[in-house]
């Protein structure tokens, strides 16, 4: 695949940037990639493995001359980072984010950008448990989704250019708005980390088991929580606390569930259990048939990460 875009600017050198710099480079997407974090420490480390064509240490320096600047920050500095950068944005410029929850970046982005300059929110579904500028590695996206969110009146050229880069990248990529993205994600994402973060913490409180019996046995299924609940501290905060309404919607349904699950268990009431492990069953099936995950229970996580 050939060139896409000429400059294109990361914003923040995680998991996401970080693998997008090396899937990139992989296919030759883009010319020359310059790249901007918040911290001298992680600078030094993106200069040190050859993160980014360029680091630079000015935010605007970054940005200056970029056809496509791609904010790669927890969702909830979104706003401050796109008022710091306005000023230098190339006219003609496409701005998008990684944000893991839509309405709320598209409301703290969207009033600093300048008229010149596209704006297409998206969100790449892939990630792991890890974080910062050595975490990443080329095959992230291989395979994966990438929403894209356009916001009213954004030309279409500009989302179609970055859905080819999306593709170059190994992502498959769907566009919807914001508030089905939020709730959608809110199902598929936001809420089972929230219930993982649970599970782990109700482990840790229960004084009767000890913690090397938990960390001993945890094959049989709390394994997979503890990768997910070793999610990075700030972004799952920022997730929660800017895609309110859609969590708590979901969490209401899964509480009420939940008691009527815990109400079959009081009562012997097999059949429920049965009919309803059934059904939960075919949804992982057709999970697997879409190829979003493997047979093995890593919830598809692993590759390798950049040393
Ligand atoms: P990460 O590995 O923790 O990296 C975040 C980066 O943002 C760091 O380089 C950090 O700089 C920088 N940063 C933080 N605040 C900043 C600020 N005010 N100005 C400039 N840079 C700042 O995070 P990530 O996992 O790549 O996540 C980035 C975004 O992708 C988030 O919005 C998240 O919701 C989304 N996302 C994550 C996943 C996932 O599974 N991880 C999946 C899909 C989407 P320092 O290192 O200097 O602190």
């Amino acid at each position: 695949m050939s060139q896409i875009y000429d400059r294109v600017a990361l914003i923040g050198l995680g998991l996401i940037a970080s693998s997008m710099f090396w899937a990139m480079k992989r296919k030759g997407l883009a010319g020359e990639v310059t790249g901007f974090a918040r911290s001298s420490d992680t600078r030094d480390i993106a200069r040190e493995i050859g993160l980014c064509d360029r680091v630079c240490d000015s935010i605007t320096e970054a940005v200056e001359g970029a056809d496509l600047v791609v904010l790669c920050v927890p969702v909830g500095v979104m706003g401050a980072v796109a008022a710091e950068i306005a000023g230098a944005l190339k006219p003609g410029a496409t701005v998008t984010d990684v944000g893991s929850v839509k309405g709320d970046v598209i409301a703290q982005v969207a009033p600093h950008l300048p008229d010149k300059v596209h704006f297409v929110p998206g969100h790449p579904l892939a990630g792991t448990e890890h974080s910062g500028p050595r975490s990443g590695f080329a095959e992230l996206f291989d395979n994966r989704w990438c929403l894209l969110v356009p916001v009213a009146g954004t030309d279409p050229q500009a989302t179609a250019r970055l859905r080819t880069l999306w593709e170059g990248l190994g992502s498959y990529v769907d566009e919807m708005d914001a508030e089905h993205h939020d709730l959608v994600l809110a199902v598929t994402s936001h809420a089972p980390h929230l219930i993982a973060y649970t599970m782990v913490g109700v482990a840790d409180d229960l004084g009767r088991v000890t913690d090397s019996e938990v960390i001993q046995y945890s094959a049989a299924g709390f394994r997979d929580f503890t990768r997910i609940a070793a999610s990075d501290p700030t972004m799952w905060r920022d997730v929660f606390l800017s895609n309110k309404d859609a969590t708590l919607e979901i969490l209401g349904r899964f509480t009420e569930e939940l008691f009527a699950l815990q109400r079959a268990i009081r009562q012997g009431d097999g059949d429920h259990l049965h009919a309803y492990f059934t059904r939960t069953r075919a949804i992982r099936r057709g999970i697997i048939e879409a190829g979003q995950d493997t047979d093995a229970p890593n919830f598809g996580r692993g590759g390798e990460r950049h040393k």
